[in-house]
């Protein structure tokens, strides 16, 4: 706290305001609509978040007096861990309902932290910061690439990756969260081990289909036991790209197992980085 700061506690967390006449908000629950308070800081700053890079931005976001920022998260997880932002959670209703947030909440800057296979609100970002003027940033974080010994078959999406896998029945470790998992239904022949956060929709399941419940960052001796246990002979993968994921890629090429990599959705053109700093200067800019 700094001096001369005043401060009240509310149901949504603290609000500070500080001496300068700024206000900052601690919020200790997601809030439901406009989460930015009506004073003008320099900059208002909406995330887009879903990502491990959205976590480590806002954490600098809140700590920048210049800056006041909200994260928006799209709400598929039933409890998402704290973060140092106001949050709002759901979709803005499309490009216009994005275009009317930004233009409502007087938003200066828009950083799309979503995952990179988070294809539809990016495009959305992208478009809603055009038609309400406001500059927009990527952060995502680098693909990985393969390494000596990775025995990858990359592909361009998820019907592929069912082609991937070919007509002869195998036991299949589906590391690809919940979302796309009924595409595999179309290959009932497989034994299927699927990953998630949280409960999968039981008619997306293929027939043959074990389900567990983890969330990273999973350690390699890990994955390579999971997989020894299972008797996994192919894993089917995002290429999400950073560390919290990556020991299952390590895994299959400690075990020599095939991996199907299925590419990033295209990327739009708007401005991008894969750096934190990069983008506390943009906001500075
Ligand atoms: P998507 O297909 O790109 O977006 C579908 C709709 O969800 C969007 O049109 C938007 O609704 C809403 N939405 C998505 N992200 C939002 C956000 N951060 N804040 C507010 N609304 C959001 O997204 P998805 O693939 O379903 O992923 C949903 C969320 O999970 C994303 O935030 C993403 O970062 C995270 N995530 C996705 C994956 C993945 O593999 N796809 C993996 C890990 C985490 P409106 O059109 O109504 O605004």
């Amino acid at each position: 706290m700094r001096p001369g700061n005043d401060i009240r506690e509310t149901s949504i967390g603290s609000i500070v305001t500080c001496a300068n006449g700024s206000v900052e908000i601690g919020v200790k629950h997601a809030l439901p609509s406009s989460a930015l308070s009506s004073a003008a800081p320099c900059r208002r700053v909406l995330v887009l978040g879903g990502s491990s890079e959205a976590r480590t931005l806002t954490a600098r976001i809140a700590a920048d007096p210049r800056l006041e920022g909200v994260i928006s998260l799209a709400g598929r997880t039933s409890a998402p861990r704290a973060y140092d932002l106001p949050t709002r959670v759901g979709g803005f209703g499309g490009v216009e309902g994005l275009t009317r947030y930004l233009l409502d909440e007087r938003i200066t800057h828009v950083i799309d932290a979503t995952h990179p296979f988070a294809a539809r609100i990016s495009a959305n970002a992208h478009a809603a910061c055009i038609a309400a003027g406001v500059p927009l940033l990527v952060l995502t974080r680098p693909p990985w690439a393969p390494a000596q010994g990775d025995r990858w078959r990359e592909v361009a999406d998820n019907a592929a990756a069912v082609r991937a896998l070919g007509a002869a029945p195998r036991r299949v470790f589906l590391a690809i969260g919940r979302q796309g998992v009924a595409d595999f239904r179309i290959a009932p022949q497989h034994d299927y081990l699927l990953r998630v956060i949280e409960p999968p929709q039981t008619d997306d399941l293929p027939p043959s289909c074990e389900v567990i419940f983890g969330r990273g960052p999973f350690a390699l001796e890990d994955e390579v036991a999971l997989m020894c246990d299972s008797r996994i002979e192919i894993v089917v993968t995002k290429n999400s790209g950073g560390a919290l994921a990556y020991a299952k890629i390590e895994a299959a090429r400690t075990l020599k197992l095939d991996v199907v990599m299925i590419a990033r959705p295209a990327s739009g053109d708007a401005a991008a980085t894969h750096s934190i700093d990069a983008a506390m200067a943009f906001l500075a800019s």
